[in-house]
């Protein structure tokens, strides 16, 4: 009797849904602003998956086994968020992983309309996914990985901005540019 209560409660246990999350992104590289929104939302879900996308089309300055690396060293401390990569679309890389919600962050109104044609195509194509928004801690709502390349690029200080091996492999992949002279 208590060895079929235990299976039943077993059983109960395992068909509980986890609810799953995943946080798509170009990731190149992570900086502060997706690591503050990866730590508020680990808290709420139970899986978190990064998924950094494979065939940004726009040149990424990192392969994706750079980004996904630099990733896992930013988040090794968080035991419910995994790092993967994936192409192709979205919505059917989140189904093939179980995922019932999309993160993403809205830093200024000009991050609204894009995402919100990309949250509204997502639904129409799976509408059983949600996305959901995240507003940019105030300390990062200015910070792009865009930015801070070119701050880097210009021999710029961007410390408090990326984690510091991030910053490393940023200066080491772009010296400073030298002045020219005219
Ligand atoms: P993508 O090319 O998909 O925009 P990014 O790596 O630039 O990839 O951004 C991934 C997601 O993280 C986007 O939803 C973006 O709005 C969000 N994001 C980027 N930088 C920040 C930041 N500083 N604070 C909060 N969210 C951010």
């Amino acid at each position: 009797m208590e060895a079929l209560r235990e299976a039943r409660k077993n059983r109960e246990v395992s068909e509980v849904k986890q609810r799953v999350a995943v946080y798509p992104g170009s990731f190149d590289p992570v900086t502060n602003g997706h690591l503050d929104l990866i730590e508020r939302c680990a808290p709420l879900v139970d899986r978190l998956i990064v998924a950094v996308l494979r065939n940004a089309g726009k040149e990424p300055l990192f392969t994706t086994d750079e980004r996904v690396e630099m990733l896992r060293q930013a988040v090794a401390h968080l035991g419910n968020v995994e790092v993967d990569s994936f192409d192709g679309l979205l919505v059917e890389y989140a189904r093939r992983r179980g995922a019932c919600l999309l993160l993403r962050g809205i830093r200024a109104i000009s991050d609204y309309e894009y995402e919100l044609q990309m949250a509204l195509m997502n639904r129409r194509l799976a509408p059983e996914i949600e996305t959901m928004f995240m507003m940019a801690g105030e300390a990062y709502s200015f910070l792009s990985s865009r930015l801070v390349k070119e701050v880097i690029a210009l021999g710029g200080d961007v410390r408090g901005l990326v984690p510091p091996q991030v910053e490393a492999k940023l200066r080491e992949r772009l010296p400073p540019r030298t002045s020219q002279a005219t």
